[in-house]
C-alpha cells in the first residue's frame, strides 16, 4: 500500500517524491511504501496549520473536545484492527498493541474532558474595582516528531492535547512506522476535523524533522525520540527561540532488597525488561540487586527466560516480540560484544536468532549478564533491546547510588516489603517515574510522563502537565474603577 501525506485536509500524491519501503520485522515481508517528503511538504503544510489555526482557537474548547469524543469512540471501534497493524509494523506483541491502542482511547477521553476544564486562576487584585485572571492560550502551530517504538501512543499523547487547547498540528511519524499514523490521519478526516488543523508528512529525520524545527510558523516542537537527535532538536529549536518539549532514552532499573517478595519481582523484571522486546524508553535494562538474594534471582530469571517463546507477535502465545529492524539487531549485538568483552558475566542468551521461521526477521535473544560493573558501558548505555544487566549491591544507599549513576532518569523501580526503605527510596530516586513493588513499565495517562537529565528538558507528556507544553499563559487585568490605578504605587497609598 502507498501510503500519501495528509495536508490540508487532503492525501496528497506527488509522484516526484521518492520512496521507502515499510518493512514487517517479524518476517520482513514488505508492508507498503511511504513518501520522502522534502522541506517543500513542511512549508505547504505549514501554511495549511496556520490558516487552519485562526478559526480552530476561536472554536470554543468544549466543542474541540467533541472531536475528541468522537475519535475515542472510533479508536476503540477500530480497536482490534489497529493492533493488528501495529503488531505488523512495529513487531510487538499483539496484547502490548492492544494495551498501546487502549492508550489512545484513555487519552482521547481524558484530554476531551479538559475542553471543559482548561483551568487557569483567579486571583484578588491588590487594586479596588480591579479584576485580575490567568487563562491558558493555544501557541499557534504544533510540530511533533515522534518514534517508532510506540507509533500511536505517543501520537496520542501529543496530539490530543495540542488539538483540545486550540492549536493545529504538523506530525512527523517515524518512517518505520507510518501506517499508525495513516490510520489515525483517517480518523481524523473521519470524524470531520476541519481541513489543516492535524496535516502528517513522512520523510526522513534531518529533512522533514529538521524543516519542521526550523519553520518560523510552528512555534512549539515535541519531539519523542533519542537523547542524540533530542540534543540536535533541542540546539536548532533553541536557535530559533522555539519552545522545545524532549522526551528522550532511558537506562532504567529494577532494585530488588533482601526483603523482596522474589516472585512479584521475577514478574516485574520479566515483564518490563523483555516486554516489546526490550525497546520500551521505559524498559528494565539494569537489575540491581542485594547481595544476599542476588544468586537465587539470578537462577529464577535465568530458567524464566528459557520459557519465554519468541517470534512474530501476532501468535498469541508469543512472549517476545522482533526488534524493529537490522541495525538495531546490529546495535545490541555490539552492545553484547561489548559486555563480553569487558568481562560481564554472560548467563543467557547473548546472540541474534536465526533459525527456522526466525531468519527472516529480526530476532535477538533474551539476554541477562551479570556482574557487571555499575559504571560499565553496558550499565550506562541505552541498548534498546532485551537484554538485563545484574549489578550487585550491599544496602539500599548503594542500589540508589547505582540507579542514579547514569546519564538518564526516565523510570525506576524498587520491590521491598518495608515501607521505611521504600519511602526514603522514592524521595531519593532521580528519575522521572517510580514503581514500588511493580517493574519499570505500566503509566497510566492522567500523570506526567517524562524524565530527568538526559531523558528530558524539564517538560512532560500525559496528565496536566502536557497542556503546559501546547499553551502560553495569559494574564488578563480588567480594571473597572474608570481611573488609572497604578499597581505596586497606588495601593501604598
Ligand atoms: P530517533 O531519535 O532515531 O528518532 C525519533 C524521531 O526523530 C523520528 O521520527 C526521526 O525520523 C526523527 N529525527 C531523526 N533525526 C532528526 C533530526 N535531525 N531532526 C528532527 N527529527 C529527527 O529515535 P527512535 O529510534 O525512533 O526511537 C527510540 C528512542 O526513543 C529511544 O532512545 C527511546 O528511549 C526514545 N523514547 C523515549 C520516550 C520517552 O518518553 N522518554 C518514549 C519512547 C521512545
Amino acid at each position: 500500500m502507498k501510503l500519501l501525506n495528509f495536508i490540508g485536509g487532503e492525501w496528497i500524491e506527488d509522484n516526484s517524491l521518492q520512496t521507502m519501503p515499510v518493512i514487517n520485522p517479524a518476517n520482513g515481508e514488505q508492508l507498503g511504501t511511504i513518501p520522502l517528503s522534502t522541506k517543500f511538504q513542511v512549508e505547504i503544510a505549514a501554511q495549511k496549520a496556520k490558516e487552519a489555526q485562526k478559526q480552530w482557537a476561536l472554536v470554543p474548547a468544549p466543542k474541540r473536545a467533541d472531536y475528541l469524543y468522537e475519535i475515542a469512540f472510533k479508536l476503540k471501534e477500530k480497536k482490534e484492527h489497529l493492533a493488528q497493524i501495529l503488531t505488523k509494523e512495529m513487531g510487538k506483541v499483539i496484547e502490548e498493541a492492544r494495551g498501546e491502542v487502549q492508550e489512545g482511547i484513555d487519552m482521547a477521553l481524558y484530554m476531551a474532558a479538559e475542553g471543559r476544564r482548561l483551568f487557569g486562576e483567579t486571583v484578588p487584585s491588590e487594586l479596588p474595582n480591579k479584576f485580575a485572571m490567568s487563562v491558558r492560550a493555544p501557541i499557534g502551530v504544533a510540530g511533533l516528531i515522534t518514534p517508532w517504538n510506540f507509533p500511536i501512543a505517543i501520537a496520542t499523547w501529543k496530539s490530543f492535547p495540542a488539538l483540545v487547547a486550540g492549536n493545529t498540528v504538523i506530525w512527523k511519524p517515524s518512517n518505520e512506522t507510518p501506517f499508525m499514523a495513516y490510520e489515525l490521519a483517517k480518523i481524523f478526516e473521519e470524524v470531520g476535523l476541519p481541513p489543516g488543523v492535524v496535516n502528517v508528512v513522512f520523510g526522513s529525520g534531518p529533512t522533514v524533522g529538521t524543516a519542521i524545527v526550523e519553520h518560523p510558523d510552528i512555534r512549539v516542537i515535541s519531539f519523542t525520540g533519542s537523547t542524540t537527535t533530542g540534543s540536535k532538536v533541542a540546539e536548532l529549536g533553541g536557535k530559533h527561540l522555539k519552545k522545545v518539549s524532549l522526551e528522550m532514552g532511558g537506562k532504567n532499573a529494577v532494585i530488588v532488597m533482601d526483603d523482596a517478595n522474589l516472585d512479584l519481582a521475577l514478574e516485574g523484571i520479566l515483564w518490563s525488561a523483555f516486554g516489546t522486546a526490550g525497546q520500551r524508553c521505559t524498559a528494565c535494562s539494569r537489575v540491581i540487586v542485594h547481595k544476599n538474594v542476588k544468586q537465587e534471582l539470578e537462577n529464577r530469571l535465568v530458567e524464566a527466560t528459557k520459557q519465554l517463546t519468541i517470534g512474530d507477535g501476532l501468535d498469541p502465545s508469543v512472549k517476545v516480540g522482533p526488534v524493529i529492524n537490522k541495525a538495531a539487531l546490529e546495535k545490541i549485538n555490539h552492545y553484547v560484544q561489548i559486555g563480553k568483552q569487558q568481562g560481564a558475566n554472560l548467563l543467557i542468551g547473548g546472540e541474534i536468532l536465526s533459525e527456522g521461521e526466525l531468519s527472516k526477521g529480526y530476532y535477538y535473544a533474551p539476554t541477562i549478564f551479570t556482574d557487571v560493573e555499575a559504571t560499565s558501558i553496558l550499565a550506562q548505555e541505552e541498548i534498546f533491546g532485551p537484554v538485563i544487566s545484574i549489578i550487585e549491591v550491599s544496602s539500599l544507599e548503594e542500589a540508589i547510588e547505582v540507579n542514579n549513576g547514569v546519564k538518564f532518569g526516565l523510570s525506576s523501580s524498587i520491590f521491598s516489603q518495608d515501607i521505611n526503605k521504600i519511602f526514603k527510596a522514592q524521595q531519593l530516586l532521580d528519575t522521572g517515574i517510580v514503581y514500588v513493588n511493580a517493574g519499570t513499565t505500566g503509566a497510566e495517562i492522567h500523570l506526567p510522563f517524562g524524565g530527568t537529565k538526559g531523558t528530558g528538558n524539564g517538560h512532560r507528556d500525559s496528565g496536566q502537565a502536557a497542556l503546559d507544553v501546547y499553551t502560553e499563559w495569559k494574564s488578563i487585568y480588567v480594571d473597572y474603577s474608570g481611573k488609572l490605578q497604578r499597581a505596586q504605587i497606588d495601593n501604598n497609598a
